[in-house]
């Protein structure tokens, strides 16, 4: 299999390529040139998850990796529970938060570094990977790559714009890991890894890749839940997932999810009041815009950068977007709300990212009385949370033990502006 650049379908690269390369030279996105489809009987078996997950990336990989190497991969991978809660007879909730960082990008992150540290084992080459974070992808590709030979991890996250809690998980592990903490926001630190990834010079001196959501080798494994999740079910019917939505890595991979063979009725992209989406969504206008600072802090995204993708995916007709797609915005006040009615209606405590999917999925059968099973994502434990949620529920929250050694440990994080000269000056004095 083969991938190809959103900018020119003609330059393509193998896997491994496109998993170093992260954004391809011509500052497009890589997507796969073909999406295999599976037997609805695949996706019907009684499969354990990383099963599942290797006969879904396979094909994908299957130039660069053996079906053994994939295999032990996945198994160490994909070693957490992926329970799914029913609130409802209709809604349910998959909990993707059991992972080490408590968030959902633990799936992709962890899947890449043992992907590239396969792939170094045996070439004696420093990488130095550069990631953007709004908070849950630094600490997930951190703790991911933490104490992996010959990788350096620079970390660029929005000094002040992140909960405490996610800023002790990217500050506090040290070794190979570096926290670079920019003064600015999610998105002058995705500009400032653009920057540098389109920067010739500063590639020639220092090896560069990319964790972002931008590296094709996120989506992968971003779509194995999608299926985990309809098998789980049990329904064999088509099925509603609403996907808190921000940089839309997330949503894609169930869009390939769905190319794979797996029915669904709707997919609703949730965001917060950063909607460039629901409004492309309505008026066709891709309109960038600043990000704007919200309870569901790791979607405060301005600039959407898997919309390139989604696009391509559907061939540019937004009409065909919107046949598969819905989206819609919460602000705040909505969010905070749902998050108190859930704790009252269902005993169940969401983080607000989970909150605004569960809006999104409500909104959804208020339009259109769609009665069929949905699934919300449940993208982040509540407990990296807790601050935002005790005083809404009026109870004490008890940190997991591993939020609790985080939150001891001491902060070190380098502070940068959000020039990229400056960041280009640190990778090459460091
Ligand atoms: C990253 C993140 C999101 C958004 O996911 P995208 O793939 O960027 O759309 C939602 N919730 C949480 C908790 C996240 O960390």
């Amino acid at each position: 299999m083969h991938f190809y650049s959103t900018k020119d379908p003609s330059s393509t690269v193998g896997f491994k390529d496109a998993l170093f390369q992260g954004l391809a030279p011509d500052g497009g996105l890589y997507m796969p040139e073909s999406i295999p489809v599976l037997s609805s009987d695949y996706f019907n078996s009684n499969l354990t998850y990383p099963e599942l997950a290797i006969g879904m990336i396979h094909p994908f990989v299957e130039d660069n990796l053996s079906h053994a190497q994939l295999t032990d991969i996945c198994v160490s991978a994909f070693d957490f529970p992926i329970p799914i809660i029913d609130l409802n007879e209709s809604d349910s909730v998959l909990e993707l938060f059991h992972g080490p960082t408590l968030a959902f990008k633990d799936f992709a992150a962890r899947f890449m570094a043992r992907t590239m540290s396969h792939f170094l084992e045996n070439e004696n080459q420093e990488l130095t990977i550069l990631v953007a974070t709004s908070g849950d992808t630094g600490s997930a590709v951190a703790n991911g790559f933490f104490g992996i030979d010959g990788i350096n991890v620079n970390i660029l996250y929005p000094s002040k714009r992140v909960s405490p809690i996610q800023e002790k998980q990217l500050t506090t592990l040290g070794g190979n890991i570096t926290a670079l903490e920019i003064d600015g926001t999610f998105d002058d630190c995705q500009r400032m890894v653009k920057d540098a990834f389109n920067d010739i010079d500063l590639r020639n001196r220092r090896p560069l890749s990319s964790a972002n959501s931008i590296n094709v080798a996120r989506l992968l494994p971003q779509s194995v839940y999608f299926a985990w999740a309809w098998n789980q079910c049990g329904k064999n019917e088509a099925v509603v997932f609403s996907v808190p939505s921000g940089n839309f890595g997330n949503l894609t991979g169930g869009l390939l999810a769905n190319r794979m063979g797996i029915p669904v009725e709707k997919f609703i992209a949730s965001t917060n009041v950063n909607d460039v989406f629901p409004k492309y969504l309505n008026s066709g206008n891709v309109n960038n815009q600043e990000a704007v600072q919200t309870l569901s802090n790791a979607m405060d995204v301005g600039v959407p950068s898997n919309l390139e993708r989604i696009q391509n995916l559907f061939h540019d007709n937004i009409d065909q977007i919107k046949v598969d797609i819905s989206s819609w915005s919460f602000n705040d006040e909505e969010t905070k709300i749902a998050i108190r009615y859930i704790n009252d209606e269902y005993n169940y405590l969401v983080d607000p990212h989970t909150a605004v999917g569960i809006l999104g999925l409500e909104k959804y059968r208020y339009k259109t009385h769609s009665t069929t099973k949905g699934i919300v994502l449940s993208t982040a434990h509540p407990g990296k949370f807790h601050d935002v949620l005790e005083p809404l529920v009026d109870e004490k929250i008890t940190l997991t033990e591993q939020l609790q050694s985080a939150m001891i440990k001491e902060k070190v994080s380098h502070y940068m502006s959000n020039r990229y000269s400056d960041l280009k000056e640190f990778l090459l004095t460091t």
